[in-house]
């Protein structure tokens, strides 16, 4: 089977090219440093343009901070494994609608929500996303699967059209170190090697990180024995636009199989291969048709796109920061494919650090609120090993109790609607919450969903609309009545911090002074988990810093941990 790796120069955004996948090429663009023999210093290097790194750069030109991005590479997607991700979460969706590529992911990906899982010809466990409230509020769908490649296309667009930061492609990093003064790489290109300098160094090179070992870090690992292989195809004749699942199926020697629907109408179907499978043998082109046949019968006429075996491993790094260094997405942890915690939650570690380097650089906030970048995102990243490894044992569960447990599992839920929540194929990524961090207080550390209100002129407005306003400041919202006393120590305050306040009123309130907004549904307040008079403290990733009733000395005291300073000078 020859897997696509071909690569050329394209227009526009259709990289499925019939059988294969045609990434685009960035050009390399010699370097000042190499003209010029100059070690040039800048405030935030990024190494590594995959999901993570392109949405930390993406991020960052949002909020107007320059930096320079290097990769080795000159594409998208990483080379001969073009095709990985593909199911995008609403948190994700959410933060690239604020980074404004939303709706080139919604035009060229497809959105679904319902999921069935079956046991042989069985059907053990089902869902409708769009049915549940945890989802249903956001202008955003709760997933939207497409090819990772795409995202990472329309973030090079958007970095493009944002400004601030440089894409240096064919530049890879090869030595590092740091001392008091700032961080030197050396950066290995086609013109030859040259060195730059840096406050701060984003990691974002994935799963086989450099830095890992040039800062010393210790890792939590712990590697799997499961073998799968993708075939990304399309048909002629396709299944329906939901995602199914096989924990044993009968046309894969009783082994789980994926199905999904991505962009350009490919199917992804992953199939679980066996313990000792060679990945050479189960990835060659007659193998693959034998397979695909089973499935789908020898009538169903397929194109096949893409082939890719895969293992993969769990691993969290033990500090997510080592000095200038922030380690981001893969390079921070690695999980299994299931629930799309991966990508998803390498996303988040970027909007998590983004608007913290933002503020930090404007002045906005004290350089300890960097800490809170590890705090916050290293609980987040436990937890996805955490809740990957458990899925990852009951679709390869080890002989003995593990497997006599799986089995039972699977029997009762043939039978019996409460036992189908043992079935465990993948719990879908979440915006983690955050119970631990400094830089949160009373009622803080929760995602807010982008919910919709109205503006003073009736037009609908979303959160994410309010957030881009608020820049890299925090975005407090005033629920009910509030008193001109209470108005006063907002304007105060205002001046004081990067505060931007805005009070939302009920349906038949009367605009005061203040930025006012209509909330006649409660679907912001509802998404703030505040009830009644009160107030909720937005951080720009959409996070609640703090909630709390009167505003007095709470909030200031919430203003001041949001930011890491000292609650007198705010
Ligand atoms: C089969 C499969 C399915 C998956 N499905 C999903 C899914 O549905 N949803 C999801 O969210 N996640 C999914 N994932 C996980 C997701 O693909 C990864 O988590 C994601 O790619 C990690 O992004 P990253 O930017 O951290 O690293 P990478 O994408 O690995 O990017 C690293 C970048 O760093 C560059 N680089 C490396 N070393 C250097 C260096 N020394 N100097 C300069 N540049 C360097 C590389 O060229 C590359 O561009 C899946 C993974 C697999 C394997």
């Amino acid at each position: 089977m020859a897997v696509s790796t071909e690569t050329s120069l394209r227009e526009g955004y259709e990289f499925t090219q019939g059988s294969g996948y045609t990434l685009p090429e960035y050009p390399f663009l010699e370097p000042t440093e190499i003209r010029n023999g100059e070690v040039s210093h800048h405030p935030i290097v990024i190494v590594g343009g995959g999901l993570a790194g392109l949405t930390m750069a993406c991020a960052l030109a949002h909020y107007g901070v320059p930096a320079v991005l290097l990769d080795e590479d000159n594409t998208v997607g990483v080379k001969g494994a073009s095709s990985r991700g593909i199911c995008y979460t609403q948190k994700s969706l959410e933060i690239f609608d604020r980074l404004g590529l939303y709706d080139r992911i919604a035009a060229k990906g497809i959105q679904w929500s319902v999921g069935r899982t079956f046991a042989g010809s069985d059907e053990v466990y089902s869902f409708d996303l769009s049915q549940q409230s945890a989802y249903n509020l956001s202008s955003q769908p709760p997933f939207i699967n497409i090819q990772q490649f795409y995202i990472e296309g329309f973030l090079v667009e958007r970095i493009q059209e944002l400004g601030h930061v440089q894409l240096r492609w064919c530049s890879r990093v090869s030595a590092f170190e740091q001392n008091n003064e700032c961080a030197t790489l050396t950066v290995r290109t086609p013109a030859g090697d040259y060195q730059i300098r840096a406050d701060h160094v984003i990691d974002a090179t994935g799963a086989h990180s450099p830095f890992r070992g040039w800062v010393g870090a210790s890792v939590t690992s712990k590697k799997g024995d499961d073998r799968w292989c993708i075939a990304d195809v399309r048909f002629s004749r396709h299944p329906p636009v939901e995602r199914h699942t096989w924990i044993e199926a009968p046309f894969n020697d009783n082994r789980a199989v994926w199905q999904h629907l991505m962009g350009d109408n490919v199917w992804r179907i992953d199939y679980q291969m066996g313990l000792h499978a060679d990945p050479d043998y189960v990835s060659r082109e007659d193998v693959v048709r034998e397979r695909l046949a089973r499935q789908f019968g020898d009538d169903c006429e397929i194109d096949i796109v893409w082939v890719g075996p895969y293992t993969y491993r769990s691993e969290c790094i033990d500090q997510m920061r080592h000095g200038r260094v922030f380690f981001v997405g893969d390079a921070a942890k690695v999980v299994s494919p299931f629930g799309a915690r991966g990508g998803n939650t390498g996303v988040s570690d970027a909007d998590n650090l983004a608007w913290k380097l933002a503020a930090v650089m404007k002045g906005q906030a004290a350089p300890a609120l960097l800490d809170s970048y590890h705090e916050e995102r290293h609980e987040a990243a436990r937890q996805n090993v955490l809740v990957t490894n458990r899925t990852a044992r009951f679709l390869r569960p080890a002989d003995g109790m593990e497997r006599v447990f799986r089995d039972a599992a699977l029997g009762l839920a043939r039978q019996y609607a409460f036992a189908r929540q043992f079935v465990n194929t993948g719990r879908m990524a979440i915006a983690n919450p955050y119970t631990r961090s400094s830089a949160c207080d009373s009622g803080g550390g929760q995602s807010v969903q982008n919910v919709s209100f109205l503006w003073p002129d009736g037009s609908k407005g979303t959160l994410n609309e309010l957030l881009d306003w608020a820049g890299s400041r925090l975005l407090l919202l005033l629920f009910g009545n509030a008193t001109p006393r209470c108005y006063e120590r907002l304007r105060a305050l205002g001046e004081t911090a990067p505060v931007r306040s805005v009070h939302v009123l009920g349906a038949d309130e009367p605009a005061e002074a203040l930025e006012h907004v209509r909330d006649p549904k409660g679907h912001l307040q509802g998404a703030c988990h505040v009830f009644g008079h009160a107030w909720a403290l937005i951080r720009p990733d959409s996070y609640i810093a703090a909630s709390g009733e009167g505003v007095d000395t709470t909030l200031v005291r919430a203003v001041a941990k949001a930011i890491a300073a000292e609650g007198e000078g705010v």
